[in-house]
């Protein structure tokens, strides 16, 4: 199984927004610019909202279905681990493994000499053919690498052939998540990382590093985009030296996590992909059940009630909802509306405070990131918040389709204009 060159993360909180979010793909497709669905739902996410990998799967094929989609799709077991992965293996056919946790874990002495022993020939000077920047490394450096990640990348082979042993090498996707955790990677260090992830068998198809800059939930990114540029060039020409050199598979690309919404970098990482010729996977999830909210807003009537009073329940229980999300969000308390405030807005002013539309001066990023935590209020609502997406669900629909698409695809993706 290989992952197409353009593939997109559709994580959906409900369920409910499938056919959708497949309709912003089928537009993309129609314009000429294939891109892979990729149906993905954390631990984190199914334990919150009380749901099972099988219903993301029955998502996945139900909107296939109904879209007639007859191109690859896919259902991500996004950020497991050993203790969790259990419940994934039979829905999914990608698996992203999160290490992040075991970063700095230390690894056994033989086997970082071992790493050091086999890496020194990339001491010195490391090419990466036409970028800007080329990496040095030092024997110092590798050694320090293999110490901060090398038990990282074995938990990761670990759980790759647990996978592997149920499922069958080849029958699935592989991704290794370093994302959550609070120091970026550089460069240097993911090129070692990928030559540990290949010394030690794991055929990564994606890897999603910590890029420098913040990468908050549902807002644009926060960071030098210069600086970004430059790191995420270097990162595509390191992606090229480890399918080269190390055997990793030739489909390799980057995956970026908290990828919604960081509207500032899409022409950065259109131009790379369309100047080095390759593709990204890009993760949304909590983009799309904003969009929920915003097209409940405008049904007004009970949709715009429980709008409010998930905002509500959201503001008096904001350490409760942030505490999951520690590393990837960044609310500023004194820029949020009181409750009080809110009941008075009509669906317009909430749709306006929440939309991702930075050149309205109502739009307000410290309501949307505590609201894209929030999903748990409308977990709790249950039934009561299914109904209300049902009975307004064209309004929802378009907001979603609408969003992925011309937010997100038209602006990320190269070919289309
Ligand atoms: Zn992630």
């Amino acid at each position: 199984m290989k992952l197409e060159k353009y593939s997109l993360g559709v994580g959906d909180r409900f369920g409910c927004q499938g056919i959708a979010q497949l309709n912003a793909i089928k537009k993309a497709k129609n314009k000429g610019c294939h891109i892979s669905p990729v149906w993905n739902k954390s631990h984190r996410e199914h334990t919150i909202v009380d749901t099972t990998p099988q219903d993301v799967r029955a998502e996945a094929d139900d909107a296939v279905a109904a879209c007639r989609w007859e191109l690859p799709y896919y259902v991500d077991a996004d950020h497991i681990c050993r203790d969790n992965v259990d419940s994934f293996v039979a829905a999914s056919n990608f698996f992203t493994l999160d290490v992040a946790d075991y970063i700095g874990e230390p690894a056994d002495q033989v086997d970082i000499d071992d790493f050091v022993n086999h890496s020194r020939d990339l001491a010195g000077k490391v090419e990466l053919p036409g970028m800007e920047r080329n990496i040095e490394l030092t024997e110092a450096r590798i050694r320090d690498a293999a110490t901060k990640y090398l038990g990282a990348a074995s938990h990761a082979a670990e759980l790759y052939k647990y996978i592997a042993g149920q499922k069958g090498a080849g029958q699935f996707i592989t991704e290794v998540s370093m994302d959550e955790t609070d120091e970026p990677q550089t460069p240097d260090e993911l090129l070692l990382i990928l030559k540990m992830l290949a010394d030690l068998g794991v055929p990564a198809q994606t890897i999603a590093p910590k890029f420098s800059g913040s990468f908050f939930k549902g807002v644009d990114y926060i960071g030098d985009i210069d600086e970004f540029r430059k790191e995420f060039q270097s990162d595509i020409g390191v992606i090229k030296v480890a399918v080269n050199e190390f055997g990793l598979p030739e489909n390799l690309k980057l995956s970026i996590h908290s990828g919604s919404d960081k509207f500032s970098l899409y022409p950065i990482m259109k131009e790379a992909m369309e100047r080095f010729d390759v593709g990204v996977h890009l993760k949304t999830a909590g983009t799309t059940w904003l969009e929920e909210l915003i097209g409940l807003a405008l049904s007004g009537g009970s949709g715009l009630e429980i709008a409010k009073e998930i905002y509500s329940q959201a503001l008096s229980r904001m350490g409760e909802l942030c505490e999951p999300y520690a590393t990837v969000v960044d609310i500023d308390p004194d820029n949020l509306p009181s409750s009080e405030q809110v009941n008075t807005w009509d669906g317009e002013i909430y749709a306006n405070a929440l939309r991702h539309d930075q050149t309205c001066d109502s739009y307000n990023p410290d309501l949307r990131q505590l609201l894209h935590v929030a999903y748990k209020v409308a977990a709790e609502i249950g039934g009561r918040y299914l109904d209300t997406l049902s009975g307004n669900e064209l309004v929802v629909g378009e907001n979603v389709t609408i969003n992925l698409y011309e937010r997100h695809i038209a602006r990320l993706f190269p070919k289309i204009v």
